[in-house]
């Protein structure tokens, strides 16, 4: 079964189509990397999926369920995809652990002493052992977006939606968030990936998929797309991203 599917999708913010009819299938293990211009609708497509953004026309159908359904089936949603966000948004008041344990106990019901408890093992598995009692505050930036990833994979999503994860790191910090990544895509997690890390695309990508003004133009394998670009635009915009 597709985890994702996207059956012409239109949404619209105003006047201003962001995506034109778009259709789009997502299987279990793919690991979708999406380029695209600024304003092309990567991150809406992305909010889409989540159920974050209500869509104006066609259907989206999330692990089965529809983005259009209810707002209990809408919560459902949420819990099947984790999302992570170029800016962190960890909880600043909250430590390390505290944060990752935040959504089990508020969204599954769990114990305090379940949640804590897998907390300390993602955050181990995210390579942050040292670090479960530090705030936000007291840690760098490639630390604070492997919390974030340990917190949306505490919800136990079916697929992970990823926006632009490392852009906000210095170039030094970014490898040990990718190569958390890298290591979630190998236990074969579906993820869907806004990067313009072109190398990551490459290595861990199953699947390119490059966006322009609402509509995906390319499709295809990561590094036949990136070694002959199928058309002049992916060819100039990938110039500028490599
Ligand atoms: P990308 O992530 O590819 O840069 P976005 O999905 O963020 O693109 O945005 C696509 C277009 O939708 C842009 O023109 C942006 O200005 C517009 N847009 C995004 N979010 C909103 C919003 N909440 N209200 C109005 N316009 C929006
Ligand atoms: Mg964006």
């Amino acid at each position: 079964m597709n985890i994702v599917e996207f059956r012409n999708v239109d949404k619209r913010f105003a006047a201003h189509v962001v995506l034109d009819r778009v259709n789009l299938q997502i299987c279990q293990g793919e690991v979708v990397v999406l380029i695209g211009p600024s304003g092309s609708g990567k991150s809406t497509l992305l909010r889409c999926i989540n159920a974050l953004e209500p869509i104006d026309g066609g259907d989206l159908l999330v692990g089965g369920l529809s983005v259009r359904a209810g707002n209990a089936i809408k919560r459902e949603i949420r819990q099947e995809a984790g999302m992570v966000f170029q800016q962190f948004n960890l909880f600043p008041q909250m430590t390390a652990l505290e944060n990752v344990a935040f959504g089990p106990r508020q969204v599954r019901g769990a114990s305090k002493a379940q949640a804590h408890a897998q907390a300390r093992e993602l955050l181990t598995k995210v390579g942050l052992a040292q670090h479960m009692n530090h705030y936000p505050s007291q840690l760098s930036g490639g630390q604070q977006q492997r919390v974030a990833i340990a917190r949306a994979l505490a919800i136990k999503p079916r697929l992970m939606l990823f926006d632009e994860p490392t852009s906000a790191l210095d170039p030094e910090l970014r490898q040990e968030v990718l190569r958390v990544m890298q290591a979630l895509a190998e236990d074969g997690m579906t993820m869907v990936v806004v990067t313009h890390e072109m190398q990551f695309a490459r290595q861990v990508g199953t699947r390119l998929i490059f966006m322009e003004n609402g509509h995906i133009t390319v499709d295809g394998p990561p590094a036949e797309l990136l070694d002959n670009p199928p058309n002049q635009r992916l060819h100039d915009f990938l110039r500028h991203v490599q």
